[in-house]
Order: structure tokens, then sequence, then C-alpha cells
């Protein structure tokens, strides 16, 4: 069968190169396997700047206010950002993980408390529950969109459980309206990981407004960039002037003086060059969101035709997606079996770059050796931990997102729409030459 094959592609070769300067033959050989890539796309980079960044910048930098305390610019962008999203009120921090941190803190989330959280996600969303020895409860995954399946949580709420922290993964929206009931009928805080997802929106309203806050991202790869920093909004004026106290060492926002305390929180305070950026980063924000929405509706509509490809599902209520991450599912059964990793591989020698995201959370060490760790077990007992164990590593459809998933990131959607048929090329030409490859 390969030497068929092989044979079949000399002779078109041989017979293309007769009558043309350019082999057909060659053309159509996988770029693996030595043909030429199919896509040819030279997709913008990312960050994407001019001079406003670098006026608004040396402008902080000639001031000689660089701190908040001093200068005008981080409060002049939380103003922006509240207005943006919809939010009564908004405080930046020094990055997104810190943003779900100051929220846990102030929602009071405490050691010997339960979280309900999803497993596909990034690590940080994990880490600030376990930072708070508390016990992140995982739920499984919708393999069709990826994320939180609401129809998972019953039976997972117990009296210590406090929060749930639905992630909107690449942009996507979880159901809230799932997420928001469980949350209600079981009294808990809803924070909304949004760290992937500016002014994505569910039934028209931004995310972020639809729990008790949520929690944004504008670290360098974020489709809001300032090097590193975050923001927490929330529609509860009032749970923002705590969330802004904890951020400043338990200063009270409209307190006394600049040593007097009403909590204990930190120093999470992002500098006035970052806020700089971030004002400069979203004059652009409005066009590049209609951009990337509009490559990947025309980007879905060719994919779909490819077999064993489809991009992630999202509910009739994702009424607006961010696109921080362009998300499909690849079967590699129509694919003469080829495996994800070598599809990949295929691909982006063919110009297009996806890749494998968040491997399975029963992979992470530290999540592993959680039950064995000495304040987990006075905390909860040997017997909840086992428990937990049992259910939190026993999550079958979020193993077949982990497996079966691929994305590309947001700057190849802000390339002209005919970068989006070359990329769809791209796929029809691994497709086609997926037996080969396979064997290869
Ligand atoms: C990026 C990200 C975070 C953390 O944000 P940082 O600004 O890098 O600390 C949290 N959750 C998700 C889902 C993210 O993608």
């Amino acid at each position: 069968m390969e030497s068929n094959i092989t044979r079949r592609n000399f002779v078109a070769a041989a017979g293309a190169a007769a009558v043309a300067p350019v082999s057909l033959g060659a053309a159509e050989k996988p770029a693996l396997l030595g043909g030429k890539p199919a896509c040819t796309v030279k997709f913008p980079s990312w960050p994407i700047f001019d001079q406003r960044e670098e006026q608004a910048v040396a402008e902080v930098v000639r001031s000689g206010h660089w701190w908040r305390g001093s200068g005008k610019k981080v409060e002049e962008f939380e103003q922006a950002w509240a207005k943006f999203t919809g939010a009564k009120a908004c405080v930046t921090t020094v990055n997104g993980t810190n943003a779900l941190f100051t929220a846990l803190n102030v929602l009071g989330v405490r050691a010997g408390d339960e979280v309900l959280v999803t497993p596909f996600t990034f690590i940080a969303t994990i880490n600030v529950i376990v930072r708070q020895h508390a016990l992140p409860v995982f739920v499984d995954s919708d393999p069709e969109t990826f994320l939180m399946d609401p129809k998972k949580l019953n039976g997972l709420a117990n009296e210590r459980t406090k929060a749930i922290i639905p992630v909107h993964i690449g942009g996507n929206c979880v159901d809230m309206d799932g997420i928001t009931a469980f949350a209600r009928k079981h009294k808990l805080a809803v924070i909304e990981d949004a760290c992937q997802a500016w002014v994505s929106k569910w039934k028209g309203r931004n995310v972020g407004l639809l729990g008790d806050c949520g929690c944004f991202s504008f670290q360098a790869s974020k489709n809001i960039n300032s090097g590193e920093g975050g923001a927490i909004i929330s529609t509860n004026e009032e749970f923002i002037d705590r969330c802004w106290s904890f951020h400043n060492q338990g200063r009270a926002r409209r307190g006394t003086g600049e040593f007097t305390y009403t909590i204990s929180g930190s120093n999470l305070r992002l500098t006035e060059f970052q806020a700089a950026v971030l004002l400069a980063q979203l004059t652009r924000f409005e066009e590049q969101i209609k951009k990337r929405n509009e490559n990947a509706a025309y980007l879905s509509s060719l994919l779909k035709e490819v077999p064993g490809i489809r991009p992630a599902k999202m509910y009739p209520g994702c009424t607006q997606n961010a696109y921080h991450l362009f998300m499909i599912h690849y079967d590699k059964n129509q694919f003469a079996g080829l495996p994800r990793a070598k599809f990949l591989k295929a691909l982006n020698a063919e110009g297009v770059r996806f890749s494998a995201g968040y491997s399975s959370h029963r992979n992470i060490p530290f999540l592993r050796e959680l039950s064995k760790d000495r304040v987990y077990q006075a905390l909860f007992g040997a017997k909840r931990l086992a428990e937990w164990e049992k259910q939190s590593f026993n999550l079958p459809m979020n193993e077949r997102v982990c497996e079966e998933h691929a994305w590309c990131l947001h700057n190849i959607l802000l390339a002209d729409r005919s970068a989006m048929d070359q990329i769809a090329e791209a796929f029809r030409k691994v497709q086609k030459n997926a037996a080969e490859l396979a064997k290869a």
C-alpha cells in the first residue's frame, strides 16, 4: 500500500513536470514529508502596538508618577474597563492569578473550605484554591464546549462548599444559567474566571457580571496586554471596595490615613506604566474583537466541512466569544488513525500553528499528592480525601477533551479573511494525506 501511494505520487509528479514547471505532485505532498506548505501566510505577531503605547509609557516616565498612589492612569483604566464591561466598579491587580486570589479572600474562602472548579483550565485557577488550603473539587467537562458542565454538579456541594469557579476557556461562555441556578440553591459564591474572556457575552451580558465577580488577565499572551496585569469587576461596588482594600495592604478605600488598616491584605497594585499601556491597547480592542469574530465564524464554516474536525460548540446563550483561542475537536478515526501529536506536526509543517493545550489534571503531581499533605489531612480527614480522589480523578468527559482538543491563538484570527482559506486548505491537505502520514 505504502509503495503504491508513493509510486502514484511519483507518477503524478513526473506527469505534471512534463507540462508545467511546478510539479502538482510535489504541491500535494504533505510538507512534513518534504512537500510545499499549503499555508504561506505570515500571521500578525502579538502584541500589536505602535506610537500610542510608546507615548503613553514615555508620558508616565516623564511625569515621575509611577505608582497609583500618585498617578491617575490606574484609576483611569479601572473606570474605562468598568465602563467597557458594564460593571459598577473595577479594581486592577498585578495579574489574573492575584485577581482570583483577591476574590477568594474577599469572598471569605478559607482553609478547610471546598471550591468547585473545572479541571480544563490554566493551572492558575487551581493554584489559587490550593494556596488557600481549600479543596479543589473538580467538575466534569462538556465534551462539545470543553467547559464546566452544570449537569455534572449534582451531589458535589456539601456544607463546606463555599464557591464555584466557572472558567470561560478560550473566550467560550460557560452555561451561566446552569451555574448560577446551582450556586443559588447551595448558597455558593460565583467567581467567573474570565482571564481568557474579555467581553465575551452570555445572553448579551458581559461575562464577569453574572456571578459575584469576574477576574481578568492582561498577561503578555492575552487579548489585552500589559506584560502582566489583572482586574476584578462586579455589579457590587462595595465588594470592589473590599477588593481594593485587600490589594492595598488592607487600607480602607475611603479611609483615614496611610497607616490605618481594616483587614489583612497584600500589595497587588498595578503600576502606572502598565495602566498607560492598557489604555492604549483599549483603543484597538473593539476593532480586533470584530475581526476575530468574523474570521472565526468563517473559519468555523470551512472547518466544519473537514471530516473529523469540529470547532468547539458554543451554547446558544454565548452571544459573543472573545476568541482568545480558536478551539477544535480532532477525531483521529476520520484521519486514518493519525495520532493527534502527529496530526499537529503535519499541520504545523503546512504553516498552520495549532497545538494541544491542557493535559489531564490527573497528571499534575501536586494534585496527586494533595491527600498526603499534612495540612489537608488535618483539615479534611482521610475519609473525605479518599472520596475526593475517587470523584475528582474520575471525569471521563474531561479526559476525552484533554485527548481530543487542539487550538490556535487569537492572533491567527487577526490575519486577512483569505488567510482563513489557506488554513482550511492545510487541514484538507492533511486529511487527504492522513493515511500516508500515519505510516510515515
Ligand atoms: C492567564 C490565565 C490566568 C492567570 O492570569 P495571569 O495574569 O497569567 O496570572 C488564570 N486563568 C486562566 C484561565 C488564564 O488563562
